[in-house]
Formats: C-alpha cells, structure tokens, sequence
C-alpha cells in the first residue's frame, strides 16, 4: 500500500480530498501486489484497535523474500538489520485490503482512524527520510507530486513539515524495531 494522508480528507478541501475525488489513492493497493504492503508493529496495530470499531483490518503475512527486499530499499545501508528484524522464517501484520484493494479502515471520508493513532508510514507519506534528509517518494498514485516539481512544493502542498516527518520517522524506527538513525535526534519513548 502506498499509504494515506487521504486519511485527512474529511476536513482537508485540499489536494488530499482532490485526489480521493479523482480515484485510487495511496490508501489503495492492488491486491496482488498486497504482499508489499508496509509492514504494521504490534505497537501501531493495537493502538488502531483500541480506537476502531471495525474487524477484519489486519492480515498476518509471511516475510518472503520479495517483500524483504522491498523493506531493505526503505532503509539503504541497513540491509542486515533489517533481514535480521524481518527474518525471512518469521511474519509480520500489514493492513487488510478489500476486493478493490481500498484499506479496510478507509470510509467514504477518508481514514476512519483518528489521525494521530494512524500507521507511522501512513502518517509520513508521501516522505520519507534518508540519511536525515526528508524526500519524498515518485509516487505516480499521490495528486501532491503529480502537481508539483519539487520537495518544498509537495510539503507546502500537503501541509507538512521536516521536523514534524523527521520525528515520525524515528517514531516508525522505534516501533519497527530497527535502531534510532546515526545523527538523528531522540524520540521519546511515548507514542
Ligand atoms: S490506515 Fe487509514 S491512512 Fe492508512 S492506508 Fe488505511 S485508510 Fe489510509
């Protein structure tokens, strides 16, 4: 899945609620492709079950070695610590889709789960951090990077900030298991 800041639609007559008008968004993922999708720590899971009402939103798959190697992408230089947190005997929870491929906790407002208690990957896309410096990713499906040319444009866009993805990136770290990133500032241990 690629995420969803669609999530903010409900409120947002910005470019996340032009996008949900448009179709597919980064809440979608086409179901064959669900293997791929961000992996969910037990942490981020039973913070969304305290708050959802809805079942059936999480699936327990399999670390195959496709979607290990995918994880490793995320995180260059870190190739072995990853494969070590995500052994490939091992599983892990992701996000359930529906035949349409939509996120089973995406309503026709958009996420029905209370923004701050949403997945750290859903929360950061279309970001991501490398090194300490935020990108962001040259996803075809978000509405903010088709319309802009550049970083500053996207984040002015979407209405994020770098000190705000940085934190949520080490939040996502912490929760997925992998040690804080050389030269990045602490989080504190509450979520
Ligand atoms: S949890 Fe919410 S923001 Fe994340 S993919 Fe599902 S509907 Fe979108």
């Amino acid at each position: 899945m690629q995420k969803g800041r669609a999530g903010e639609i409900d409120n947002d007559p910005g470019v996340c609620a032009r996008c949900a008008a448009l179709g597919p968004t980064c809440c979608h993922l086409d179901p064959v492709d669900s293997e791929f999708c961000f992996p969910l720590s037990e942490m981020e899971k039973n913070r969304i079950l305290d708050c959802s009402p809805i079942s059936g939103g999480f699936v327990l798959q399999a670390n195959s070695r496709a979607f290990v190697d995918n994880v490793c992408r995320l995180f260059p230089g870190e190739e072995d610590t990853v494969r070590t947190v995500f052994a490939e005997s091992d599983s892990h929870f992701r996000l359930a889709v529906g035949d349409d491929g939509a996120c089973r906790f995406l309503g026709p407002q958009g996420c029905t789960i209370p923004r701050e208690s949403r997945p750290y990957y859903c929360r950061l896309f279309p970001f991501w951090v490398v090194g300490g410096e935020v990108i962001h990713f040259d996803a075809r499906i978000c509405l903010a990077r088709r319309e802009a040319s550049s970083l500053p444009q996207i984040l002015n866009s979407i209405g994020a900030n770098r000190a705000e993805l940085r934190d949520l990136y080490g939040r996502l770290r912490l929760a997925w298991g992998l040690p804080p990133a050389r030269g990045m500032q602490s989080v504190k241990k509450g979520f």
